[in-house]
């Protein structure tokens, strides 16, 4: 049934694969088991691209694979999966074939699976998988694709198909939704008709996501370097409403939107050169509208201006952290960025050069930045800060302003 297709007709070598995953794939194939290198690294080699990471499907239960490995250890409840730890901190991810029987899965009165632990053979694993694009097997040591759903053809047509009936697929995860969405985007696959069409319908069932999970695949939307196009995809499948609260918000503000594009296409540049990104300071920018709206409206009624713009970072976290699960350690990072920015207007005295020394102040000058750019700020000041920073201190002394 499934088509095995031979190194000369695709191309991927075993020298294209980690070092690691080859020791990991060596030693239970050693040990009498099938291993594979397995999913999205197939795809994106396919693809021409380079692989984020090496994810390994095997026969071996996880407690097998445990036993052959000194460092590894067993993670997860849903879906029991094996860490293998390589050097400081690579780590390569080793699944067992997972069944497609009944008996084995729990779910829930929409039809979301909520457990499922049954080992099954390898066809029976590439079922259960999402995308044909997806369910691509490699076998480093014959070189050979082991393909059941067709995925290599798909790859190559610049396909994204779900495997089985797509209404069906999305109730058991509905996550599957916005891995359509993020996986086309990224890879620059169309999502076949069929695979699509069910989507808008459905789109209400990511509620019943637990918030965790949803805000992690929030992030790998964000921070997948293409987010412009994984929000256009969203908004063309029906997916933004209520899904995605913050940004219907933000949309609906002239200002906000381009401050908010700004800052996912610096998020993109800089995720597309390997740069560190920052998901509070992302938060910071995506919300800082709401921020300004409400810190205006405070002081309108007389609060003074550093108040109001504390109870207003306040207010705006309340609604959102409840809203979009948004873990209480970016909102630290985000209420810090937000709280420097008035410095920024204070310009004389000793005030810059403490500003300056602020343990945030990278963050806080990135996002005045952004803000001037967007037109919110003069520019005027932003560029004034990239100056100071720049020149000595005789200089600095010079460029205070004295009448403030
Ligand atoms: P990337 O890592 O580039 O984001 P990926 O496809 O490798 O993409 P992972 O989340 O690493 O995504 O998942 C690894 C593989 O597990 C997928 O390729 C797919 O075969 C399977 N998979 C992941 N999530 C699901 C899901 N929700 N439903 C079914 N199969 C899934
Ligand atoms: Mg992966």
């Amino acid at each position: 049934r499934a088509a095995i297709i031979p190194h000369p007709q695709h191309g991927i070598g075993r020298d294209q694969i980690a070092h690691s995953a080859l020791k990991v794939i060596d030693k239970l194939q050693e040990a009498g088991y099938e291993a594979f290198v397995v999913g999205g690294a197939v795809r994106d080699l396919l693809l021409g691209k380079i692989p984020k990471d090496f994810d390994i499907a095997t026969n071996a239960t996880p407690e097998q694979v445990h036993g052959l490995f000194r460092r590894s250890r067993i993670i997860g409840r849903r879906f029991k999966i094996v860490h293998v730890t390589f050097g400081r901190d690579e780590v390569i991810e080793v699944t067992t074939f997972r069944g497609d029987s009944d008996d084995g899965q729990v779910i829930d009165a929409t039809g979301r699976i909520l457990h499922d632990n049954v080992w099954g053979s390898q066809e029976q694993d590439a079922r259960r998988r999402d995308f044909t694009a997806n369910a691509l097997y490699y076998n480093p040591a014959t070189q050979e694709i082991i393909d059941y759903h067709r995925g290599v053809e798909d790859i190559a047509a610049k396909r994204l198909v779900m495997i089985g009936d797509p209404s069906l697929r999305y109730r058991e995860d509905p996550v599957r939704m916005l891995r359509a969405v993020r996986l086309s985007a990224k890879l620059g696959l169309t999502i076949d008709a069929a695979t699509s069409q069910p989507i808008a319908t459905l789109a209400a069932l990511l509620k019943n996501v637990p918030a965790a999970r949803l805000f992690d695949e929030m992030l790998k939307l964000l921070f997948s370097g293409h987010s412009r196009q994984c929000l256009q995809q969203l908004r063309q499948q029906g997916l933004h409403h209520g899904f995605f609260p913050l940004l219907d918000v933000i949309m609906e503000q002239p200002l906000g939107e381009r401050f908010v594009q700004l800052a996912l296409d610096n998020t993109d540049q800089r995720i597309q050169a390997d740069k560190p990104v920052s998901v509070g300071f992302l938060f910071a920018s995506l919300l800082w509208h709401e921020v300004l709206a409400s810190w205006k409206d405070r002081q309108a009624t007389g609060e003074l201006p550093i108040p109001a713009l504390f109870s207003a970072m306040d207010e705006v976290l309340a609604v959102q952290e409840e809203k979009l699960a948004i873990p209480r350690r970016y909102s630290v990072t985000m209420k810090e960025i937000w709280a420097l920015q008035p410095r920024f207007e204070q310009r004389a005295g000793k005030r810059p050069f403490r500003l300056l020394e602020n343990p945030r102040f990278r963050a806080g000058y990135d996002f005045l930045c952004l803000r001037a750019e967007s037109g919110e700020v003069e520019m005027e000041l932003a560029e004034w800060w990239t100056r100071f920073q720049d020149v000595d201190g005789a200089e600095r002394e010079r460029m205070l302003i004295k009448d403030e």
